[in-house]
């Protein structure tokens, strides 16, 4: 057995935490990535219980998905697409799109005039993200969407932070160059709708900046990467079983590379997670450049000079991972510890590169 627990009530606990801090501001749920990995439908149906219906997805098949089951959701295409199938398909729904430049504004226009209907979009700003999304110095392109674009309806305007997480002053910029845009955009006499700009990070640390709606994904799994956490906790775990036990002498190797040297009698146990798994991986880190990671990078050396110790717990009670953590699977070091095999083990982990696991929520 091994699966990613996800714990129902903590999951809620963080839910309402996050609406009550969102206040009156309508909260997009971001679903992407199966719902960071905690499954779409699943995760959906908590939020909606707990009185959110604002999806936000990147794939047509989620959108797909969540409309099947909720006919009446609000959902936002948090990408931009050209695609026109898949263009047509997300307006036979009712999703809302997202419109990034001009040339997609003018495919997405075009399909809805053959329609004789109008496409509900978004229009996505690019301050800095360098992504998706006009830049503001495009104004003229960006304008010509409310003032040519007659089958587009706009119905709201968004941006995206790069560093929320870690750097403020890049926050304030970018939001103060979107808010300007917004401002000329109503000076030129256009409603720009729903204005929103906050992902998780912003929207813990800058309640200033909720504007209309916020964007919020991994705030409701409880993982944010500084210290101010709205009293939001991690909502679950990865589970398995011991699948072997034994005695290894002293001086006997463990894993690939023989990572590990028993320097006495040690008594081993066998647990089926390994970083295919997404067990024991830091790719957390990836997120962060090097300027903002230096912590991290001296955490690591640590690590290496102190035996990084990678923890579970068989049976309530702490264990050392012993060696290189494998595809699959691990060794822990249990002696003196009561279990037998088959007994529970759990670690904490990151669902979003969970693989191989079933999710269960209890
Ligand atoms: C992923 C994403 C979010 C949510 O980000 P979190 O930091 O997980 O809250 C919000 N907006 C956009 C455009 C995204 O791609």
């Amino acid at each position: 057995m091994k699966a990613y627990v996800v714990e129902r009530e903590a999951l809620i606990h963080n839910i309402q935490a996050i609406r009550g801090f969102a206040g009156t501001v309508p909260v997009w749920a971001v679903l992407k990535g199966n719902g960071y990995g905690i499954g779409l439908l699943p995760f959906s149906k908590v939020l909606r219980d707990n009185g959110i219906q604002r999806f936000a997805v990147t794939e047509l098949k989620e959108a797909e998905t969540l409309r099947e089951h909720y006919p009446e959701d609000e959902i936002l295409m948090l990408r931009s697409t050209a695609d026109p199938a898949e263009i047509n398909t997300l307006m036979d729904l009712g999703v809302i799109l997202t419109v990034g430049c001009y040339e997609t504004a003018v495919t997405i226009n075009g399909i809805a005039a053959e329609r004789a209907a109008s496409a509900r979009v978004h229009i996505a700003v690019d301050t800095g993200m360098g992504r998706y999304g006009f830049l503001p110095d495009d104004f003229d392109k960006l304008i010509s969407v409310f003032e040519y674009m007659k089958n587009l309806k706009v119905e709201g305007i968004f941006t995206h932070f790069h560093s929320a997480f870690s750097n403020e002053k890049a926050t304030r910029q970018q939001f103060e160059q979107f808010t300007a845009l917004v401002e000329r955009i109503r000076e030129a006499g256009h409603d720009p709708g729903m204005v929103h700009c906050c992902n998780s990070h912003a929207f813990v640390r800058h309640p200033e900046m909720h504007l209309d709606a916020v964007r919020v994904g991994s705030a409701f799994l409880g993982r944010l990467s500084f210290k101010e956490k709205l009293g939001l906790n991690k909502i679950g775990y990865a589970e398995c079983t011991v699948e072997e036990l034994r005695w290894i002498p002293k001086g006997q190797t463990v894993g690939y590379a023989a990572g590990y040297r028993a320097k006495q009698a040690t008594r081993i146990a066998v647990i089926g997670l390994g970083w295919y798994n997404g067990f024991a991986t830091q790719r957390e880190n990836d997120l962060f450049r090097i300027r903002d990671s230096l912590r991290g990078i001296l955490h690591h050396v640590k690590n290496l000079f102190l035996r990084r110790k990678i923890l579970v717990t068989v049976n309530g009670q702490k264990c050392r991972v012993l060696g290189h953590v494998g595809m699959v699977h691990a060794v822990v070091d249990v002696t003196g510890i009561d279990c037998t095999v088959g007994d529970k083990v759990t670690a904490e982990m990151n669902p979003l590169f969970a693989k191989g696991l079933r999710v269960l929520y209890r």
